[in-house]
Protein backbone atom coordinates (compact mmCIF):
# COMPACT_ATOMS: atom_id res chain seq x y z
CA UNK A 1 0.00 0.00 0.00
CA UNK A 2 1.97 3.08 -1.17
CA UNK A 3 0.29 5.77 0.48
CA UNK A 4 -0.14 4.07 3.59
CA UNK A 5 1.89 5.66 6.76
CA UNK A 6 2.34 2.52 8.75
CA UNK A 7 3.22 0.21 5.93
CA UNK A 8 5.80 2.83 5.22
CA UNK A 9 6.41 2.39 9.36
CA UNK A 10 6.85 -1.52 8.51
CA UNK A 11 9.36 -0.69 5.47
CA UNK A 12 11.32 1.58 7.75
CA UNK A 13 10.96 4.41 4.97
CA UNK A 14 9.36 6.30 7.74
CA UNK A 15 10.98 6.73 11.27
CA UNK A 16 9.43 5.45 14.73
CA UNK A 17 10.19 4.96 18.21
CA UNK A 18 10.06 1.26 18.05
CA UNK A 19 9.04 -0.35 20.94
CA UNK A 20 8.63 -4.58 19.58
CA UNK A 21 9.22 -6.32 16.35
CA UNK A 22 8.80 -9.67 15.39
CA UNK A 23 8.17 -11.46 11.97
CA UNK A 24 4.46 -10.72 11.63
CA UNK A 25 4.04 -7.71 14.09
CA UNK A 26 5.87 -4.04 14.54
CA UNK A 27 4.77 -1.86 17.59
CA UNK A 28 5.71 1.96 18.03
CA UNK A 29 4.94 4.49 20.26
CA UNK A 30 1.92 7.26 19.08
CA UNK A 31 3.29 10.73 17.65
CA UNK A 32 0.04 12.20 19.58
CA UNK A 33 -0.47 10.00 22.93
CA UNK A 34 -3.69 9.67 24.53
CA UNK A 35 -1.18 9.26 27.53
CA UNK A 36 2.46 9.17 27.51
CA UNK A 37 3.54 5.31 26.52
CA UNK A 38 0.48 5.12 24.21
CA UNK A 39 1.71 2.41 22.20
CA UNK A 40 0.08 1.35 18.59
CA UNK A 41 -0.03 -3.01 17.73
CA UNK A 42 0.34 -2.88 14.07
CA UNK A 43 0.49 -6.54 12.33
CA UNK A 44 3.08 -6.02 8.93
CA UNK A 45 0.26 -7.28 6.13
CA UNK A 46 -2.03 -4.38 5.34
CA UNK A 47 -5.29 -4.53 6.40
CA UNK A 48 -7.89 -2.00 6.71
CA UNK A 49 -9.47 -3.03 9.91
CA UNK A 50 -9.91 -6.70 11.93
CA UNK A 51 -12.56 -8.22 9.93
CA UNK A 52 -9.84 -8.52 7.09
CA UNK A 53 -7.23 -10.06 8.92
CA UNK A 54 -6.33 -13.52 8.94
CA UNK A 55 -6.06 -15.72 12.28
CA UNK A 56 -2.19 -15.57 12.25
CA UNK A 57 -1.85 -12.04 12.15
CA UNK A 58 -4.96 -11.64 14.27
CA UNK A 59 -3.36 -14.10 17.11
CA UNK A 60 0.87 -12.43 16.37
CA UNK A 61 -1.08 -8.66 16.78
CA UNK A 62 -2.83 -9.69 20.31
CA UNK A 63 0.11 -11.74 21.50
CA UNK A 64 2.51 -8.81 21.12
CA UNK A 65 -0.06 -6.68 22.33
CA UNK A 66 -0.06 -9.07 26.11
CA UNK A 67 3.78 -8.55 25.90
CA UNK A 68 4.00 -4.73 25.03
CA UNK A 69 0.87 -4.28 27.82
CA UNK A 70 3.28 -6.13 30.39
CA UNK A 71 6.59 -4.26 29.75
CA UNK A 72 4.23 -0.75 29.42
CA UNK A 73 3.11 -2.16 33.05
CA UNK A 74 6.65 -3.05 34.50
CA UNK A 75 8.39 -0.04 33.05
CA UNK A 76 5.76 2.57 34.32
CA UNK A 77 4.75 0.38 37.72
CA UNK A 78 1.54 0.49 36.86
CA UNK A 79 -1.10 -2.48 35.70
CA UNK A 80 -3.82 -0.49 34.76
CA UNK A 81 -4.27 0.16 30.73
CA UNK A 82 -6.62 0.44 28.01
CA UNK A 83 -6.75 -1.28 24.45
CA UNK A 84 -8.46 0.20 22.38
CA UNK A 85 -9.22 -0.57 18.06
CA UNK A 86 -10.76 1.87 15.83
CA UNK A 87 -12.50 -0.08 13.05
CA UNK A 88 -13.80 2.62 10.11
CA UNK A 89 -14.34 5.84 10.12
CA UNK A 90 -17.58 6.08 12.45
CA UNK A 91 -15.60 4.32 14.62
CA UNK A 92 -12.91 7.22 14.25
CA UNK A 93 -10.20 5.20 12.60
CA UNK A 94 -8.04 7.77 10.71
CA UNK A 95 -5.13 5.30 9.69
CA UNK A 96 -6.45 2.52 7.04
CA UNK A 97 -4.42 -0.17 8.77
CA UNK A 98 -5.12 -2.36 11.57
CA UNK A 99 -4.00 -1.23 14.47
CA UNK A 100 -4.51 -1.67 18.34
CA UNK A 101 -3.99 1.46 20.74
CA UNK A 102 -2.32 -0.01 24.07
CA UNK A 103 -2.88 2.68 26.54
CA UNK A 104 -1.49 2.90 30.20
CA UNK A 105 -3.44 4.45 32.74
CA UNK A 106 -2.52 6.63 35.60
CA UNK A 107 -4.22 7.69 38.64
CA UNK A 108 -5.77 10.92 37.96
CA UNK A 109 -5.05 10.89 34.50
CA UNK A 110 -7.40 12.73 32.64
CA UNK A 111 -8.34 10.33 29.77
CA UNK A 112 -12.20 9.14 29.92
CA UNK A 113 -12.97 6.49 27.76
CA UNK A 114 -16.55 6.31 29.14
CA UNK A 115 -19.99 6.12 26.63
CA UNK A 116 -23.01 7.27 28.25
CA UNK A 117 -25.82 3.85 28.52
CA UNK A 118 -28.55 3.11 26.07
CA UNK A 119 -31.96 1.08 26.83
CA UNK A 120 -33.23 -2.06 25.11
CA UNK A 121 -37.25 -1.37 24.85
CA UNK A 122 -39.02 -4.65 25.25
CA UNK A 123 -37.90 -7.60 23.33
CA UNK A 124 -35.38 -5.68 21.45
CA UNK A 125 -32.37 -7.01 22.90
CA UNK A 126 -33.58 -10.52 21.78
CA UNK A 127 -33.94 -9.30 18.48
CA UNK A 128 -30.35 -7.36 18.42
CA UNK A 129 -29.28 -11.23 19.50
CA UNK A 130 -31.03 -13.03 17.11
CA UNK A 131 -30.56 -11.26 13.58
CA UNK A 132 -26.34 -11.14 14.91
CA UNK A 133 -26.37 -14.96 15.57
CA UNK A 134 -27.54 -15.13 12.09
CA UNK A 135 -24.41 -13.82 10.67
CA UNK A 136 -22.49 -15.90 12.65
P1 LIG B 1 -6.83 5.71 14.63
O1 LIG B 1 -7.74 6.85 14.93
O2 LIG B 1 -7.18 4.48 15.41
O3 LIG B 1 -6.70 5.45 13.14
O4 LIG B 1 -5.42 6.18 15.17
C1 LIG B 1 -4.29 6.46 14.41
C2 LIG B 1 -3.20 6.86 15.35
O5 LIG B 1 -1.97 6.88 14.63
C3 LIG B 1 -3.36 8.26 15.96
O6 LIG B 1 -3.45 8.13 17.38
C4 LIG B 1 -2.10 9.00 15.52
O7 LIG B 1 -1.58 9.83 16.52
C5 LIG B 1 -1.15 7.87 15.16
N1 LIG B 1 -0.15 8.18 14.15
C6 LIG B 1 -0.35 8.75 12.94
N2 LIG B 1 0.81 8.85 12.27
C7 LIG B 1 1.76 8.33 13.07
C8 LIG B 1 3.18 8.15 12.95
N3 LIG B 1 3.85 8.54 11.87
N4 LIG B 1 3.85 7.58 13.98
C9 LIG B 1 3.19 7.21 15.09
N5 LIG B 1 1.87 7.34 15.27
C10 LIG B 1 1.16 7.89 14.28
ZN1 LIG C 1 -0.66 -0.24 5.43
Amino acid sequence: MEDCIFCKIVDGKIPAARVYEDDKVISFLDIMPANKGHCLVVPKKHSQTLIEMNEDDLVATINAAKKIARALSLSFGNGSFNIVMNNGKEAGQVVNHAHIHLIPRFQKDRLRIKWSHLKYEGDEIKEYADKIRKFI
